[in-house]
């Protein structure tokens, strides 16, 4: 979850950190900061965020949700956090009048740096992974609304709408992209897939099972078509099907 808050206005505040001021004779001698931020330079992307999903919180996206009731902690988040490639660390700022000496602590010793700025490691982090911070926003953001999570997930509000005339024509999409075109997960493992319009702008994609709820302008002729993974892999149209053919299915 700080993930998404640090994307939102003002929510660099949220990523959780410290700091401590050594006062001698009335004047700031010293200040400790600790701070989140990359723990290599390995990118990740939606495969890191899908197996954070599956490991913690059986690939349930309320799971995660739920966690802001109690303000977002986990018992679980120093695993999590190995799994996305982000580290806790300190580092200090010796202040000698006018002058400035920066030291990171590192394998358990003070190694002197250049001048660090603060959030600077959070932002490389961020620059590294924008598709992984991309995905989280595409994921979250609509889920909230006035301050309550919406956690059902997608093939929940997606079954609803199959239609049997539409799956009985037999259509398939027979190619789509490997990557859900908003939030850019894997389409491979999702049970619903959409090639739709999207919500306000017009244009078509072919969108994960969430993205079609939260992105896509909706299911029919004209706006989307819905397709559902068989048991032979292929995506099969279950809802959106054209109204000519509808009037060739007899009843
Ligand atoms: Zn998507």
């Amino acid at each position: 979850m700080t993930l998404f808050y640090a994307m939102q206005e003002g929510g660099i505040l949220y990523l959780p950190s410290y700091s401590l001021t050594i006062v001698e004779d009335g004047q700031p001698s010293r200040v400790y900061v600790g701070e989140l931020g990359p723990a290599d330079e390995d990118p990740k992307g939606p495969e890191a965020f899908l197996k954070v999903l599956a490991d913690y919180y059986g690939s349930n996206i309320f799971g995660v949700l739920m966690t802001t009731s109690w303000g977002a902690y986990e018992a679980r988040d120093l695993d999590i956090l190995d799994d996305l490639g982000l580290v806790y660390s300190s580092f200090r700022c010796d202040i000698d009048g006018d002058d400035r000496t920066f030291f990171r602590m590192r394998n358990g010793r003070w190694r002197s740096v250049d001048a660090i700025r603060p959030f600077a490691a959070f932002n490389e982090y961020f620059e590294r992974n924008r598709r992984l911070f991309r995905l989280i926003e595409a994921k979250f953001a609509p889920r909230i609304s006035r301050g309550i999570w919406e956690g059902t997930s997608a093939e929940v509000q997606l079954e609803p709408l199959l239609d049997e005339a539409t799956i009985s024509l037999g259509e398939y999409y027979d190619s789509p992209p490997a990557e859900c075109d908003v939030c850019t997960i894997p389409l491979s493992d999702e049970r619903y897939i959409s090639d739709a319009s999207l919500r306000g702008h017009g244009v078509w994609a072919t969108m994960c099972g969430d993205c079609t709820v939260y992105h896509g302008a909706g299911i029919g002729w004209g706006t989307g078509q819905l397709y559902r993974k068989e048991s032979d892999g292929r995506w099969l149209m279950v809802a959106g099907g054209g109204p000519q053919r509808e009037e060739g299915v007899e009843q």
